[in-house]
């Protein structure tokens, strides 16, 4: 038990127009322009004994090489190890590529190391602000999503389901001064940021965006709403792997959500009692994860033929140049589940994240994919935690981790997304796996 010290802060991070945006195959074109600036945030945390920073950008994900180089500048430039740094992307839809997915466009690598730059400026900024502080959680009813695993027959399909399994609560973490002025709010919530489709070219955070700018909007401060008075509002995105928004394709539609979000999250925020004194703890642990197994060599040649016919057609089939490039890129995806084919049944594994962040009772659950909201139940049910917050599109991010169930029901989680993110999808047990790991770590801290 320690006394808390905090400090925050924010950069911007919108890339130059013209980058290729991640997220959709079926975009038509990398981007065009800029509708809304993207951010990245920092709030460290010091009890004395341990130091963390909680990062959070609007970005779709990060890929593992660019999260290593950027834990590795971060422990260089502040200190902090990377066990200690939690990177949560919002997994906007309308961001720059830094999540490589196949059929998507390319990587723009200037940008990635200017990315990095800003996003250590933001850590070291927020030791440099380190104060005294206090520090609550609090949480409130929140819903802008229904589960889109739609049943139609026999398949399942991305549509909406109203009754199904969603989120419907907002989380909240309080950080103050001493003097009671707000330095941070970091609010957590499960919903896909998709309100904004394949058919938009221009940048933005889409509701988790409007959420961040409104929020400080609907907090009591003193003197009220002076920009130099604002705490530094981090979004960290839950596990919206089955959830996607009510309304979707516009920008009037991604405000209208992130002002409900913000102004339940205001409401978490109100009553929340804080503390000066904290025990910090971390773990990081990383999982390999089995893959499935490849199908035969005569399944995989058909099926690589069936994807160069696919792709050869496309000029003539298809209108849009976005899903022209995809089929012309998934032709890899299929030249590589025949190489696995060749090499036949064997173990294969992929390595997962899962990172836990404890402050006293409270645990922050990281994971390094796009699990489903039931995995976040689970782990919420079993945790040793008074509150436990369960994030996705941490560390990192694999592709889905879907409920052993969804396995045997198929749909685009279980199916289709592992041609974009990988080559072979991970195993059905996976996320009993991976919540044994997270409740077994927050039991040992
Ligand atoms: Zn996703």
């Amino acid at each position: 038990m320690g006394r808390l010290r905090a400090g925050a802060a924010q950069v911007v991070i919108t890339p130059p127009v013209g980058v290729w945006m991640a997220g959709f195959a079926a975009r038509p074109s990398a981007s065009q322009g800029i509708h809304d600036d993207l951010m990245a945030k920092a709030l460290v945390l010091d009890d004395g004994a341990q130091r963390v920073a909680l990062v959070t950008a609007d970005l779709l994900g990060l890929d593992f090489d660019l999260l290593t180089r950027l834990k590795e500048h971060i422990q260089r430039q502040t200190g902090i190890a990377p066990e200690g740094v939690l990177f949560n992307a919002s997994h906007t839809h309308g961001g720059p590529m830094t999540n490589t997915l196949r059929g998507m466009g390319e990587r723009d690598e200037a940008y990635c190391d200017l990315l990095l730059r800003h996003i250590v400026g933001a850590v070291k900024m927020a030791v440099d602000r380190l104060q005294d502080a206090r520090i609550g959680f609090g949480s409130a009813p929140c819903c802008i999503g229904f589960n889109r695993r739609e049943r139609i027959r026999r398949d399942v399909v991305l549509g909406l389901v109203k009754r199904g399994p969603t989120d419907t609560r907002v989380d909240v973490m309080r950080v103050d001064a001493l003097d009671g002025q707000p330095l941070a709010v970091v609010f957590r919530h499960a919903t896909h940021p998709v309100v904004l489709g394949a058919d938009n070219v221009l940048i933005t955070a889409d509701w988790c965006g409007y959420a961040a700018r409104t929020l400080p909007h609907f907090l009591i401060t003193q003197p009220p709403n002076h920009p130099a008075t604002q705490p530094v509002c981090l979004f960290v995105q839950g596990c919206c792997g089955d959830i996607n928004p009510i309304q979707r394709g516009s920008f009037e539609a991604a405000a209208w959500l992130g002002r409900i979000v913000a102004a339940a999250s205001a409401q978490a925020w109100y009553p929340i009692e804080t503390r000066e004194e904290v025990t910090l703890k971390t773990s990081l642990r990383i999982l390999p994860l089995p893959l499935q197994d490849p199908p035969s060599v005569e399944e995989a040649e058909k099926q690589l033929e069936a994807y160069q016919q696919r792709a050869a057609d496309a000029p003539k089939t298809q209108t849009n140049p976005g899903m022209v490039r995809t089929y012309q890129d998934l032709v890899g995806w299929a030249e590589k589940i025949l190489e696995f084919a060749k090499e036949g049944i064997k173990p294969r594994t992929q390595d997962f994240v899962v990172q836990t962040l404890t402050i006293d009772d409270t645990a922050i659950v990281g994971l390094s994919g796009e699990p489903f909201i039931e995995l976040a139940w689970d782990i919420e049910r079993r945790s040793p935690c008074a509150r436990t917050w369960v994030l996705g599109y941490t560390n990192g991010c694999i592709g889905y981790v879907p409920t052993a169930r969804a396995y045997e029901e198929g749909g685009y989680e279980v199916v289709d997304a592992v041609r974009y993110y990988g080559d072979l999808m991970i195993r059905p047990e996976s996320a009993q796996r991976i919540g044994d790991a997270a409740v077994e770590m927050m039991r040992e801290t």
